[in-house]
């Protein structure tokens, strides 16, 4: 039982410090201060959480976690007792501890009147703790199904579907057409945001429980899919959403404009200390950033540290309000304004910037970038306003402006499988394709979205394929597919 007046006696919402921005733009390693978990900071904190009567914040969070059980026993100091509470709902705690963010504060409570519990705090200090004292141990199964499982890619999706599924005693086999495991969390996200040994240290566990990984192995070109389906009781398709949306504009094939996955992966390969044959290197130059999302932000974070001359970051809409507007109450999560700690360190924002040209030399090389002031036509459709243009200097532009859906090639044509009008694979409620013993989990289901959906998702597809394969199944699923949490 929390204390009730918990939050009465600690009225002040406070987070652990970054590191200072003049440090961390000298390397690429996390933004965070390492923290000292047996200081009364987090308890104090934890108390804060009132154990109301309805937790919104359990449907705030996708996966369902159990907030205020936790927070009540990091209150207590039984770290062994949160993180298995922790892990009930969550099967990488380290991952969303670390990136979510964090739509169970939007619902907390205490945010109708007073700053939201640290929740997301809270449960990267749970996990990390556990790491330290040795409570994070493999859990074998008790016996094996003699069933198989293909699951292709390693992001969140992948990675939950694999845990859950092995841990039930199916044989899984995790193909990563990438060098290394994690997906996105791999060479997607930078280790400012999210180092890897926090992936390693998953996977080593993940290997001891019994499942296995087949890194640099492309289904459809080293496996093809219809042989795949064949030689394995059922298939996860986890491959993400990785066909990025371009900005066909006049200009466009100019040297010097890229997609931001071309820059962020090489650039993450390098600092896992890999060789890149030629990365795209912002030093010296001025970068422009399209796209105010995840990705643009870690453009930012990356070109900042490479020593770019100067970075901008356009935004095509208006800047958002800091604080909840009406139109968006309590417990929805708002659209507010953010400052990621990318953009904490340097570099401007533009709002209302439309992009008309990439603008080149005679030798083909960018120079700059036109923009227009955005108009917001009646029915929505956001214009470049005539006679605004103007030119911003670039020798660098990074377009970060999302992703249309997963690749379809080869999946669509060797199992057979619809693409819905969001160009993702069509799946129902229960994650099956109209392919039997093939199911769909995370971005490739459901587009573009966060790691904390592909690992509901993840979970929530093993549920399905367990059933499939046994007829019964005790593993929880969290979420139907296509779920929308109480925010969209
Ligand atoms: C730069 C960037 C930053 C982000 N930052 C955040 C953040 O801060 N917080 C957050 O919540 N979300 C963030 N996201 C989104 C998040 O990373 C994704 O939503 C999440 O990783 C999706 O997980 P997934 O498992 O569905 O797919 P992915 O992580 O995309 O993994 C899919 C994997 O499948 C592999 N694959 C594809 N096709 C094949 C094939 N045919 N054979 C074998 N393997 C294949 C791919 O190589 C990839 O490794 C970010 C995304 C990007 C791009
Ligand atoms: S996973 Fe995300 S939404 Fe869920 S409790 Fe953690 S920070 Fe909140």
């Amino acid at each position: 039982m929390a204390d009730p007046r918990g939050f009465l006696k600690v009225r002040q919402r406070e987070l652990p410090q970054n590191r200072p921005v003049a440090l961390r733009l000298r390397d690429f390693r996390d933004v965070h201060e390492h923290r000292d978990a047996h200081s009364p900071f987090l308890p104090e904190q934890a108390a804060r959480c009132m154990d109301c009567g309805i937790p919104f914040c359990h449907q705030g969070c996708p996966l369902g976690n159990i907030i205020p059980e936790w927070n009540d026993l990091v209150r207590q100091g039984q770290w062994e007792d949160a993180i298995e509470r922790l892990h009930a709902t969550n099967n990488f705690p380290e991952f969303t501890g670390r990136v979510c963010p964090a739509p169970c504060e939007d619902s907390c409570v205490l945010g109708i009147n007073q700053p939201p519990v640290t929740i997301k705090n809270i449960e990267v200090e749970i996990i990390d703790e556990a790491f330290r004292r040795g409570f994070v141990t493999p859990q074998v199964p008790q016996r094996f199904s003699g069933k198989t499982v293909a699951v292709v890619g390693s992001g969140p999706a992948g990675l939950a579907a694999a845990q859950q599924l092995s841990r039930v005693g199916h044989t899984v086999a995790v193909f990563e057409r990438d060098d290394a495991i994690g997906g996105l969390l791999r060479y997607g996200i930078p280790d400012f945001k999210l180092e890897k040994e926090h992936i390693e240290r998953r996977i080593e566990q993940m290997r001891a429980e019994g499942t296995r990984f087949r890194a640099g192995v492309e289904i459809g070109r080293d496996i093809s899919w219809s042989d795949l389906r064949d030689r394995y009781n059922a298939v996860v398709i986890a491959t993400g959403a990785t066909v990025p949306r371009d900005l066909p504009l006049p200009g466009r094939d100019l040297d010097g404009v890229h997609f931001a996955m071309d820059y962020l992966v090489p650039a993450n390969r390098l600092s896992a200390g890999l060789e890149v044959a030629e990365p795209i290197d912002a030093a010296g130059k001025h970068v422009i950033v399209i796209g105010g999302g995840d990705t643009g932000s870690d453009c930012v974070g990356t070109a900042l540290r490479q020593g770019a001359a100067s970075v901008t970051n356009l935004a095509i809409g208006r800047r958002l309000p800091d604080e909840r507007p009406e139109t968006e109450p309590w417990p929805t999560t708002p659209r507010l304004f953010e400052v990621s700690t990318s953009h904490e360190e340097g570099g401007e924002r533009e709002f209302l910037a439309s992009t008309v040209e990439f603008v080149g030399n005679d030798e083909g090389q960018l120079t700059a970038l036109r923009v227009a002031t955005t108009e917001y036509l009646p029915d929505g459709r956001r214009v470049p306003t005539p006679g605004t243009e103007r030119d911003l200097p670039a020798d660098l532009v990074l377009i970060a402006l999302g992703f249309t859906g997963p690749e379809t090639r080869g999946a669509a044509d060797g199992l057979d499988l619809p693409v819905t009008n969001r160009r993702t694979f069509a799946r129902n409620a229960g994650y099956a394709t109209q392919t039997p013993g093939v199911f769909v989990a995370g971005d490739a289901g459901r587009g573009q979205s966060l790691i904390v959906w592909a690992i509901a998702e993840g979970r929530a597809a093993a549920a399905a394929v367990d059933k499939y394969l046994r007829g019964e199944t005790e593993l929880p699923a969290p979420i139907p597919a296509d779920a929308v949490a109480l925010r969209a």
